[in-house]
């Protein structure tokens, strides 16, 4: 990721409000699944989460593959029933678990751009068939005029228009799903990984495209990824997930640099410091226990190198450490 970490970060045409986009609290989503023994179990892939989105900001969501973070945005995204406690506002408006009609005019507002651009496009259709489609379904006229103007803003231009995603490379096609996503004109993007299923040597435009994105429209992201080299160049704020909770939510720079839950601290081992130095490397034993059948107590505690005895018996509150600074750690709260 050597790439991403060079570019340098230009935050000053940057435009964060005050005011929050998007309000999430409680959110929970659990599956009805059959077990491998074929007894019917509930899995609970996202459990009790709550943050906000304030307009004009990118916040990530980071943590290993499975940890419930793409299921938390296609929750928020109205693509799963949430159920029931859970509550999301946006905009001032509760969204939760809307009506189908109403869900049209949300999907107008929100977007999103999935990991694998060669999965999320028809290979049956032409770009221009494919960038109309969101204009057909939300029945609005001007489609055919507004979309060149999308493929000069995601940097490829009309002569794409009459191409089919196969004659595409991967950068080109992640860039026609980003064009797509911004054809309705969106205030949110929610962006599920969607540099990892590129070349490392296109990440890096993809990223930059993104933020130059987010200034020239004033987008506000939510930021999916495992990728901590790529959420420390995007992200204004952090949230980390642990099976399917948030065990420590700061900003960027709090997050790499004043660092609190041990899970964190794993994660953060993996990567190279700023100056180019590496940190203690901290290796964490076993895999991640299956979210439908997660560790009483601290759901990390099978793995975390500073367990102690009340962490398998009980479960830490997710406690604010600083005014924007807030952990799920019993050596927070003990
Ligand atoms: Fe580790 Fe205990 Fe903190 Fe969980 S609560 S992260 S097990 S120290």
């Amino acid at each position: 990721m050597q790439q991403i970490d060079t570019l340098s970060r230009e935050t000053s045409s940057k435009h964060i409000e005050t005011e929050n986009i998007l309000e999430v609290s409680h959110l929970k989503k659990t599956f009805h699944i059959k077990q491998a023994d074929g007894k019917k179990g509930l899995l609970r892939a996202v459990n009790d989460v709550s943050f906000t989105l304030k307009k004009g900001e990118t916040f990530s969501l980071v943590g290993e593959s499975g940890c419930g973070k793409s299921t938390l945005a296609r929750t928020l995204l109205g693509l799963h029933p949430s159920d029931d406690g859970s509550k999301i506002i946006f905009k001032g408006e509760d969204i939760t678990n809307m009506p189908r009609s109403k869900h049209k005019q949300f999907a107008r507002q929100a977007q999103l751009i999935f990991q694998d651009p060669s999965a999320c496009l028809n290979p049956r259709r032409t770009i221009r068939q494919i960038l109309l489609e969101p204009f057909k379904i939300h029945k609005i006229k001007n489609g055919e005029s507004k979309i060149g103007e999308l493929l000069d803003l995601v940097g490829l231009g009309t002569r794409y228009l009459d191409m089919y995603p196969h004659e595409m490379s991967g950068g080109q096609k992640q860039r026609v799903g980003i064009a797509r996503a911004l054809a309705l004109d969106p205030e949110l993007i929610v962006c599920d990984e969607p540099v990892s299923a590129l070349d490392v040597s296109i990440q890096a435009q993809v990223i930059n495209l993104l933020e130059d994105l987010q200034k020239q429209l004033n987008l506000t992201y939510l930021f999916i990824s495992h990728d901590l080299s790529v959420v420390h160049h995007i992200s204004d704020r952090v949230g980390v997930m642990y099976l399917g909770e948030i065990v420590e939510l700061t900003t960027r720079d709090k997050l790499y640099e004043e660092t609190q839950h041990p899970y964190t601290k794993s994660l953060l081992s993996s990567i190279p410091e700023t100056d180019g130095k590496s940190r203690e490397k901290i290796i964490l034993k076993g895999d991640v226990p299956s979210p439908s059948n997660p560790p009483a107590g601290c759901r990390f505690h099978t793995r975390c190198p500073s367990v102690m005895d009340i962490c398998k018996k009980e479960a830490p509150d997710f406690i604010q450490t600083d005014n924007d600074h807030s952990v799920a750690c019993h050596l927070f709260t003990k």
